[in-house]
């Protein structure tokens, strides 16, 4: 199946006795040198097992970390190859090195159906900098491209665009070609009402979002720290919330133009507040009455209410950020509703975006009861904007 834009599957492509690079998001999170969760390793499956069934050599590509260019021995490839190596039953020859001699004899004695998969790619300061010598040097271990990691289809490095030029054929992994389908389906006509649900940490990581999402949609719903800084824009008093009072101003204008577009935006009136995380002593209270010494930690019951009647009848629906410190149980009742809000409208594109969304709704077991959830937190809240992704425009014809 062709994707938009004429983006090639992986399906589509003759990888048959051919060398194909993977670029694969195994950024995994470890602990003591141990994968805590394989679930990013495990989501690529379906295009490893696809390639090898194909007979293809396959080469994989990867980012894990931070090392800055340099080579760090605790961002070694080497936990991943192992998991991936149990997962497929199969051997996966690991390189000491991104690039150079090891690499080059590692991808050559590959054959048919056979995995390779190269070390940290940000070993190299190369790949970060999407250095045309270091795009070349990966693709020369490559007859055909594939990129199945929509994470960091956002970001401009040599393995998600700089070498794909370099390369005969490319295409979609599977996991990327399914963010393509239906995030896609966010852009251009969409059925209506559109609803976008912002929450999370900051208005300052999402404000273009918010920006661009008002020319989209057909309503906002906010709510998490974020509603914090937009109630005390309005005037309200937020005690010891979390509020980033460098962006009022933003938020302000922000709040002016939504209404000169007839845009509503829907903003907490009852917020669950505590003198701390871990105080016994959480109860709601309207957004009116905000104690001094107390914080906004969730939304609260009338605001949750709200909130479902906007998403029972929205029929596209985009969610990014928790509506409160959802990793404690008692300020996660917000971020639960939402999740079954969107779940159970069974009428509607529901798609969930950002780490921690996803891990929300995965939390509350209701992942597989929405139409998308995205791998990508950056890049899904990019695509969302219409912003053309280099990773994806890389793999157009
Ligand atoms: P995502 O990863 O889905 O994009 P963010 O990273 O923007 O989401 O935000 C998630 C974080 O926001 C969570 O750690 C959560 O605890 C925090 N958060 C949400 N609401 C509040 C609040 N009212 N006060 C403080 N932190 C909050
Ligand atoms: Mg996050």
């Amino acid at each position: 199946m062709t994707l938009p834009g004429g983006i090639k599957s992986v399906s589509e492509l003759p990888v048959e006795g051919k060398r194909v690079f993977v670029r694969v998001d195994f950024n995994v999170p470890l602990k003591n040198g141990k994968i805590t969760d394989d679930a990013r390793i495990r989501a690529t499956l379906p295009t490893i097992r696809h390639l090898i069934e194909r007979g293809a050599r396959i080469v994989l590509g990867s980012h894990l970390g931070r090392p800055d260019g340099q080579v760090k021995p605790e961002f070694s490839l080497e936990p991943v190859a192992a998991r991936l190596a149990e997962l497929v039953e199969t051997d996966v020859a690991l390189a000491d090195e991104p690039v150079g001699d090891g690499a080059r004899k590692v991808v050559s004695d590959l054959r048919d159906g056979q995995i390779a998969m190269l070390e940290n790619l940000r070993f190299h300061p190369g790949e970060e900098a999407n250095d045309e010598a270091f795009a070349r040097q990966l693709a020369s271990y490559a007859d055909i491209y594939v990129n199945d990691a929509f994470g960091t289809a956002h970001r401009a490095h040599a393995s998600t665009a700089g070498m794909v030029k370099f390369v005969a054929d490319k295409g979609a992994g599977f996991v990327m070609a399914k963010e393509i389908e239906f995030l896609s389906r966010l852009l251009g006509n969409v059925d209506r009402p559109y609803i976008a649900v912002l929450g999370g940490a900051k208005v300052s990581d999402k404000i273009e979002v918010l920006d661009s999402l008002l020319d989209r949609v057909n309503g906002i719903v906010i709510g998490g720290a974020m509603a914090n800084t937009f109630l005390e824009a309005q005037g309200k008093s937020l005690g010891k919330s979390k509020v980033e009072r460098d962006k009022l101003p933003i938020a302000r204008n922000f709040l002016r133009k939504a209404v000169e577009r007839l845009v509503p935006v829907h903003l907490p009136t009852d917020v669950v507040v505590a003198t701390g995380l871990d105080a016994e002593d959480a109860r709601a209270v309207s957004v009116d009455a905000i104690p001094a010494d107390q914080m906004a930690l969730d939304i609260g019951p009338l605001t949750i209410e709200a909130y479902r009647k906007v998403l029972g009848a929205a029929r596209t629906v985009f969610w990014n950020g928790p509506m409160g410190v959802f990793e404690k149980p008692r300020f996660a009742q917000g971020t639960i509703a939402v999740a079954r809000a969107l779940a159970e409208n069974k009428l509607a594109l529901t798609v969930v975006g950002g780490g921690d969304s996803a891990a929300a709704i995965a939390q509350a077991g209701l992942a597989d009861k929405v139409s998308h959830v995205s791998t990508g937190g950056g890049a899904s809240l990019e695509f969302v904007q219409g912003l053309d992704l280099p990773g994806i425009a890389a793999l157009r014809p």
